[in-house]
């Protein structure tokens, strides 16, 4: 019987083949499920709507199954729900926590470099505040008069709604307290798509039931926000996975423009999925 509770996702963005770094989380996720008696999602992430391609969904399926794994349904196929994370931006901004910012990538950077000591995050310079303070009305003009606009998290505003002590259990590295303004006031919603990374996974893993996040520690850094976001939306707060990252032979990690690690190929190549993973669950400690 399957149990609820655990579950778990794994949750690729199409914008390539899955490579073998994306095997490895996969399967991570999938031998905790199986071992907790739970259950393992898939989830499609292609809210960015220029670089996802539906070639590359399909092809997720085929790699996962060639691997012999098997999820379960239906898959949430973000780009469907546009809709959801349209309302979560509407509480956020109801709750005064989120405001419309005009920025250019180029307007970011000029105030950057005019701010004497710019603070750097895990993502780089992290956002100056240009529009946190602007004046509502002229915003509100601006938007009527259809000027491209994403939505911000007013991160000191949430932070005086949920309080700043905010934790999340990491099981690689026990409790956790969090630290947003390493990311500052990060995208709710894009210019050109009506959400983020942020909004939607924080958005989906609690729509998901998701009580278990594994994912890689590349990622670790995001959850100093997802923990805030979801404090704001009375969401759980899940626990948490980031393994370490599967690498090649200098140590470098795999991406989606190495071919040769590319599930597709290592299948052209005739590579028999049980000794794939075999290779790959070998480097158990995750
Ligand atoms: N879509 C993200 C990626 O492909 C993973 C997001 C997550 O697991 O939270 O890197």
């Amino acid at each position: 019987m399957v149990s609820n509770k655990f579950v778990t996702r794994f949750a690729p963005s199409p914008t390539g083949r899955l490579h073998l770094g994306h095997a490895f989380s996969a399967l991570v996720a999938f031998k905790q499920a199986q071992a907790a008696g739970g259950q393992f999602l898939l989830r499609i992430e292609d809210i960015d709507r220029g670089r996802c391609r539906a070639e590359f969904i399909d092809a997720i399926y085929e790699d996962l199954a060639w691997l012999g794994l098997t999820w379960g349904m239906p898959v949430r196929v973000q780009s469907e729900h546009f809709a959801d994370y349209q309302t979560t931006l509407e509480t956020l901004i109801d709750k005064g926590v989120a405001y419309p910012c005009f920025c250019t990538r180029k307007d970011i950077q000029k105030e950057i470099k005019r701010a004497p000591s710019a603070p750097h995050g895990p993502e780089g310079a992290i956002y100056p505040g240009t529009c946190r303070d602007a004046d509502k009305t002229a915003a509100n003009a601006r938007i009527d008069a259809g000027e491209a606009h994403a939505w911000r998290l007013n991160l000191d505003a949430a932070l005086a709604i949920t309080g700043r002590n905010l934790t999340w259990n990491d099981k690689k590295r026990g409790i956790i307290s969090a630290e947003p303004h390493i990311l500052g006031d990060v995208v709710l919603a894009r210019k050109d798509t009506p959400t983020s990374y942020h909004l939607s996974v924080v958005c989906d893993d609690a729509l998901q039931n998701i009580t278990h996040v594994v994912r890689g520690e590349d990622l670790f850094h995001t959850t100093h926000i997802h923990v805030v976001l979801q404090k704001l939306l009375g969401l759980p707060t899940p626990l948490y996975h980031h393994h370490k990252l599967l690498t090649d032979s200098n140590g470098k990690r795999f991406a989606k423009r190495d071919k040769s690690a590319t599930l597709a190929q290592l299948r052209a190549d005739g590579i028999d999925p049980k000794t794939l993973l075999a290779f790959i669950m070998d480097e158990t400690d995750s």
